[in-house]
């Protein structure tokens, strides 16, 4: 077993269901459909606790990254990237970055979500 395999719960469970269908998803609001941060189990304007899951489109734009030159585990070999991705919708996620460790990145450029074999990562557009 991966040490990145997620322990998925109740609150969880539809983001990984769609992971593994090839789908990215984020929740929102049931009462006033504002999209929310992953993690939300309130709604942090109007206090809702109806939490919803839709799927996102995939696009956004790069917030900042980190390049790790010390392994920490065999999934990721040295040296590689995470990244901070704001969605169109407007929620904030860390994902593997697809690409070289060494390119070049502009905070605030075009990014693509994808996923595949279950898990998203994120690249230029
Ligand atoms: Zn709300």
């Amino acid at each position: 077993m991966s040490v990145f395999a997620p322990s998925t719960d109740t609150w969880s469970q539809p983001f990984y269901e769609g992971l593994a269908q090839g789908e990215l998803r984020y929740c929102v609001c049931a009462a006033c459909s504002r999209a929310l941060p992953y993690g939300a189990r309130v709604c942090r304007y109007c206090d809702s606790a109806g939490i919803a899951w839709r799927p996102a489109a995939g696009a956004g734009r790069l917030c900042a990254w980190v390049t790790y030159r010390r392994g920490f585990a065999p999934e990721f070999p040295p040296p590689y990237r995470v990244a901070m991705v704001e969605l169109q919708e407007g929620v904030r996620l860390l994902l593997p970055w697809q690409g070289g460790a060494e390119d070049p990145l502009r905070q605030g450029a075009p990014v693509r979500v994808t996923v595949e074999s279950g898990r998203a990562s994120a690249h230029l557009a």
